[in-house]
């Protein structure tokens, strides 16, 4: 199920019966390992797959059955820039396609829309005639973000979004999605296996396991006081967003099926912590600070029963 709804200012996303606001302006990061629902959960955001159940709104606006108008403010950028650009198109019409499609400019207007644009991700006007497979992966993930950003979207689903590009690479695609952030007032879901790039960029962090949310806090309380066993896992093999060898060491176990989930709490064939009743009940998200929201029993003060 996956709820999204507005607030007064504050938009809600629920994800199975979880409840996600993220404010204007806001990097709310998404974490977990691949195939735990974070690209699902983005591209029910985005629009591009329907919500499995439940209310799906953006804005006042029911996104269950989907209008134009209110997609143009959701925009996507994926992982590969190889592949989400047409190689037979040149860049002015990588960039303006949609936009002249959905009337927002009118097609003599395109070169110097086009060229603003490019200015605004950091590439010379120039790169406008040539096509994609004359740039690199930092330069072709440019150009996405210019494309995505052709239809003024307010909010911006990056999944994976510099999974694909060299490390040093990555920075400045992060800090180029800072500065827009800060030039156009965008949101932004920033989905990643990735904690480093996480914790580098998000403001907030939600860690999700197979379709759940099982923490939620902002960013630097996730990382000094990790409260799931799941998120402090994740935590302790992560590796640095400056290593030069990135050594992986992955979380015991294999992540079950998301159709067959374990029974209680999902973690719990995976968890050091396991007791009992974690595979019996399964534990709810619950506040354990301000602001600071954990899925686990161990913060019941009656856990030690
Ligand atoms: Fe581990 Fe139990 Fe907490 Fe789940 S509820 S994370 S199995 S201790
Ligand atoms: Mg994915």
């Amino acid at each position: 199920a996956l709820g999204l709804s507005r607030q007064e200012d504050r938009r809600v996303y629920a994800v199975n019966e979880v409840s996600l606001s993220v404010d204007q302006g806001e990097v709310l990061g998404l974490v977990g390992e691949s195939g735990c629902g974070k690209s699902t959960v983005g591209r029910m955001i985005a629009g591009l797959l329907p919500a499995t159940s439940g209310d799906l709104a953006f804005e006042g606006k029911d996104m269950s059955r989907p209008s134009v108008d209110t997609h143009l403010n959701i925009q996507m950028v994926f992982q590969n820039p190889y592949a989400s650009l047409n190689p037979r198109q040149r860049v002015d019409q990588v960039i303006s396609e949609a936009a002249i499609y959905h009337g927002l400019i009118r097609k003599k207007d395109a070169s110097s829309f086009v060229a603003g644009l490019l200015q605004q991700v950091g590439l010379d006007a120039s790169y406008a005639s040539r096509y994609p497979h004359q740039f690199s992966g930092g330069q072709r993930q440019r150009i996405a973000i210019a494309r995505a950003l052709a239809l003024n979207p307010k909010f911006i689903v990056c999944d994976e979004a510099v999974s694909a590009l060299d490390v040093s690479v990555q920075a400045q695609i992060l800090n180029l999605f800072m500065d827009l952030r800060e030039s156009k007032g965008l949101t932004y879901l920033f989905i990643s296996h990735n904690l480093a790039v996480v914790e580098y960029i998000a403001d907030r962090v939600a860690i999700m396991y197979l379709g759940r949310i099982v923490e939620l806090a902002d960013t630097r309380s996730v990382f000094a006081r990790p409260n799931h066993p799941y998120t402090q896992a994740l935590i302790a093999d992560a590796p640095r967003l400056d290593a030069k060898v990135v050594e992986h060491r992955p979380i015991q176990g294999e992540l079950p099926s998301p159709l067959k989930p374990p029974s209680g709490c999902t973690f719990h064939p995976r968890c050091p912590h396991a007791m009992p009743r974690c595979s019996q009940e399964r534990p709810a998200l619950t506040s354990i600070a301000p602001g600071h929201w954990s899925a686990c029993h161990l913060n019941d003060t009656g856990a030690s029963a």
